[in-house]
């Protein structure tokens, strides 16, 4: 059970497929619930991994014939038992297992099973029913009704400290969040999905929560500017997305770093360059800028491959501007079993060429993990902590939800260039 590692599928090929770090993820669920990677491809009508990354990545769509089939299958990969990790499928009667009634989001085999499970999971129990709405409420993320329009900053990016500052700017939420409550898209949701709609209050602060998820990208890249003092008033700047993933692209738009515009307003023109092997097509895709961005506005543009491969193939030939700053959501280097062809070139070139960097992580121990090899590398840490503008929206484990949640952008790693001592003992040699 818990702890004995599966057998991968045949199609498992890490060698080639190595720096695509979900691979590794999607596979580890089995672990804590042997057999869930398969349930959830059989829900998706696929027979393998490299399927469901052709989904993500938009070559190919998953054909729902509706929205409440397509909601159904989505609840159908969280349903095993939370206690003895059993699928339906490996039980008498499939239809023995029961939903917590408080939380709507775990499953149990039988009264016993919830008994035993209830000292643990009544710590997590109102987490979970909070995570269980906000994976719904994400839809509206999809069909553009969120996130809700954002005010111009009416005071300066530096005075802005937390979410509380921001939220302080944006006044009385509850006019913009009520056309979404009356949408169509919202209606559709809840008359589709496996469970009943949420109170009215309920459903604010979720639609807040996703929102944050959303926001708190560009709020991040204002963290590095600021930190780094970089003034996107007195020229333009250029930012490099390192290790950009499915999270930042898939479904992306060409808007959905405005904030950024709204934190400087009438800057001298940002521009954003997604980079990152799993990068999925999309509007976004596009060359980067030649000449600089539009004054006070952000241009995004996306290069799909290794981070030094477009510095050789792009930067070095003059066809994309060299980063003021580069950033990196989660780039998970700590658990890349292909840090070598990977992750490490680019950390190099980032330290070699004295770049101001600054990558976030989803907890602590994964911050910890990350400073280790960051130490090895001799690079001058510049800063780590907690992410004033971390994702409010909690990340429910799936294969093992009795667990302390992740939230994105939770933690930040701030790095530039070779340490001191480092530096020293080159010049003496
Ligand atoms: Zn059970
Ligand atoms: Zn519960």
């Amino acid at each position: 059970m818990a702890g004995t590692v599966p057998t991968l599928p045949e199609s498992f090929a890490p060698s080639s497929d190595s720096v695509f770090s979900d691979q590794f993820g999607f596979y580890s669920l089995d672990s804590n619930v042997p057999g869930l990677s398969k349930v959830i491809l059989d829900k998706l009508n696929m027979k393998e991994y490299s399927e469901y990354r052709a989904v993500l990545e938009g070559k190919s769509k998953v054909g729902f014939r509706s929205h409440k089939e397509m909601f159904q299958k989505l609840e159908e990969t969280f349903q095993f038992c939370a206690y003895c990790s059993k699928l339906p499928s490996n039980l008498p009667d499939p239809k023995a297992l029961k939903r917590c009634i408080k939380c709507l989001n775990v499953y149990y085999c039988s009264k016993d099973c919830q008994k035993k499970d209830w000292p643990l999971h009544k710590k997590f129990c109102k987490m979970l029913h909070m995570v269980a709405i906000d994976r719904l409420v994400e839809w509206l993320i999809h069909t553009g009704d969120l996130p809700f329009l954002t005010e111009a900053w009416s005071r300066p990016a530096k005075e802005i400290r937390c979410w509380e500052d921001w939220l302080s700017m944006q006044g009385d939420l509850t006019p913009r969040l009520e056309p979404i409550m009356s949408s169509k898209n919202m209606t559709d949701l809840w008359a589709n999905a496996c469970r009943p709609r949420p109170e009215d209050a309920e459903l604010h602060v979720s639609m807040w929560r996703v929102c944050s998820e959303f926001l708190s990208r560009p709020l991040t890249i204002g963290l590095g500017i600021r930190m780094c003092c970089l003034d996107p008033y007195s020229r333009p700047l250029t930012i490099h997305l390192v290790g950009a993933g499915h999270n930042e692209t898939l479904g992306a738009r060409t808007t959905d770093l405005d904030e950024l515009s709204r934190m400087f307003p009438g800057h001298q023109g940002l521009e954003v360059v997604m980079v990152g092997p799993e990068v999925v097509q999309g509007p976004i895709m596009r060359p980067p800028l030649r000449a600089f961005g539009p004054r006070g506005r952000v241009y995004i543009s996306a290069y799909k491959g290794l981070y030094h491969q477009f510095w050789e193939e792009v930067v070095e030939k003059g066809e994309a501007a060299r980063p003021d700053l580069v950033v990196g959501f989660h780039p998970g280097f700590h658990a890349s079993q292909g840090l070598g062809e990977g992750w490490l070139p680019t950390l190099l070139l980032l330290r070699d060429y004295n770049i101001p960097s600054l990558f976030t992580m989803y907890n602590d121990g994964e911050l910890q993990y990350s400073l280790q090899i960051l130490l090895e590398l001799e690079m001058d840490i510049k800063g780590t902590g907690p992410n004033p503008f971390s994702s409010q929206k909690a990340e429910q484990v799936q294969s093992c939800p009795n667990k302390q949640p992740s939230y994105c952008n939770a933690f930040y790693l701030y790095f530039q260039g070779l340490l001191d001592t480092a530096l020293e003992e080159e010049l003496e040699q």
